[in-house]
């Protein structure tokens, strides 16, 4: 049996300066009975704690509440110096609210049961105790909270005993039909936390993936994906991307067959990872390079609701890649020079993000194009606009002429070194 002490929430070092003393007034001012701290802080605190666990910077705190949250974020304001707050935001829909105290995110939400009328949609929301508001979350270890009024661990899901033993179990045998991006959380916890999916949590991922009712390939027709469930499987792909170790996150996802819930076809393979490392290297958008790796990008871009931009991207990245492979199949583009590369290249006006991403991708001819991203299009006329301006030129198209004609003997030059 693991008890907590009240001290070891100093160990939070990031926790703005007397924040339980002001809610627990507060609360009580409101009206509310109580308040509890949970999600990420709390996991990280417990596993920190009792397993020795690292305890990594703190990005938010989560506190649930029985009763208004809107309300007690109002009282707060009486108790605490109006210069520590700062991006105040009340959500109606959810009664929700967000604020920065001291520059720490602090999310405070009315502690709420969810039902699903739809799989994978949005639930429905209704208010409860904070041990039911605990079931409706994605794993154990996440559904741990410490009562801020007297420091108890509420822990009615076991979940110090899965950071014990380093499991990711959901909290109900439905959790992932309900919605599958639990499974993309699911990846990055384990390969944040270094912790594993317990068996029967892989038993759900796996047999609810082969029953996915919206298992999906591109000629499939795509309203039978729900709205929502695509905007949040794009956004935990993201954050698996942007912020976790990806090679490991990846390799779940791969070895759970969790990418079918995106393109039942799809694999990542060894080679994908040079693909990916190409696109970190060049700052290109990591999450395009990945959906390029699918049969039918622009599809799954659709599926995923990537923005307009993306879209373009995407499609730009298509049309550079088919160019290539045309010019490759009559051999032409072997032979031209750099001053050839620029005048294709340039003539199309691509965006050079586009390009890094058909770089990434390994397009035929890559390395010319990596060439003309890297150094030729940077080149430029010896002398410049100003410079001839200077020396008699009249602004204008004649201008202009001149100082390309000055460029592209300076790329000419290149050719003669090489
Ligand atoms: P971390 O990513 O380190 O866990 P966090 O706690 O801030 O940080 P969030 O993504 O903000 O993580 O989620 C907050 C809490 O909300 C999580 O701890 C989790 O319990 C719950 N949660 C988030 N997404 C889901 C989901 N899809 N299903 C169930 N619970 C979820």
């Amino acid at each position: 049996m693991v008890t907590f002490e009240p001290g070891n929430c100093l160990r939070l070092p990031d926790l703005p300066k007397n924040l339980f003393d002001i809610l627990n007034k507060a609360s009580s001012k409101a009206g509310i009975s109580r308040v509890a701290l949970v999600g990420g802080a709390v996991r990280d605190l417990c596993f920190h704690i009792f397993f020795n666990g690292p305890l990594p910077e703190l990005q938010d705190l989560d506190f649930i509440v029985e009763g208004s949250a809107s309300r007690l974020a109002k009282e707060i304001k009486n108790y605490i110096d109006h210069c520590r707050l700062s991006k105040w935001k009340i959500y109606k829909d959810f009664d929700t609210v967000e604020m920065k105290i001291d520059g720490v995110a602090v999310d405070i939400a009315t502690s709420r049961r969810e039902t699903y009328s739809v799989l994978g949609e949005n639930p429905a929301i209704s208010p409860c105790s904070i041990e039911k508001d605990l079931a409706r979350r994605d794993f154990t270890v996440n559904a741990i909270a410490i009562d801020i009024s007297d420091l108890t661990l509420i822990d009615p899901y076991n979940g110090i005993k899965d950071l014990k033993e380093k499991k990711l179990n959901f909290l109900s045998k439905m959790s992932v039909s309900q919605d599958p991006t639990r499974v993309i959380r699911g990846a990055r916890y384990a390969a944040r936390l270094n912790f594993d999916l317990s068996t029967e949590a892989l038993n759900q991922v796996k047999s609810t993936i082969q029953d996915w009712p919206w298992s999906w390939h591109f000629k499939d027709n795509e309203s039978l994906v729900p709205t929502s469930l695509s905007t949040r499987l794009r956004l935990e792909l993201t954050l698996l991307i942007e912020k976790e170790p990806i090679w490991e996150a990846l390799n779940h996802l791969n070895n759970w067959g969790a990418f079918s819930l995106i393109d039942k076809k799809f694999c990542f393979k060894r080679s994908y990872r040079r693909k990916l490392s190409w696109a970190t290297k060049l700052k290109a958008n990591r999450l395009i390079a990945l959906i390029l790796l699918f049969e039918n990008p622009e599809l799954v871009g659709k599926r995923l609701k990537v923005t307009l931009k993306e879209q373009k991207l995407i499609s730009e990245a298509i049309t550079i890649e088919n160019f290539l492979k045309q010019k490759n199949i009559n051999d032409e583009c072997s032979k031209w020079t750099p001053l050839k590369w620029c005048q294709e290249i340039e003539s199309k006006n691509w965006s050079t993000e586009a390009i890094a991403l058909a770089i990434s991708i390994g397009v035929p001819e890559w390395k010319s194009l990596l060439r003309w991203l890297g150094h030729w299009r940077l080149i430029k006329s010896p002398i410049s606009g100003k410079d001839l301006i200077a020396s008699g030129w009249q602004p204008g198209p004649l201008l202009g002429a001149e100082l390309k004609r000055l460029r592209e003997v300076q790329l000419k030059q290149i050719m003669k070194r090489n």
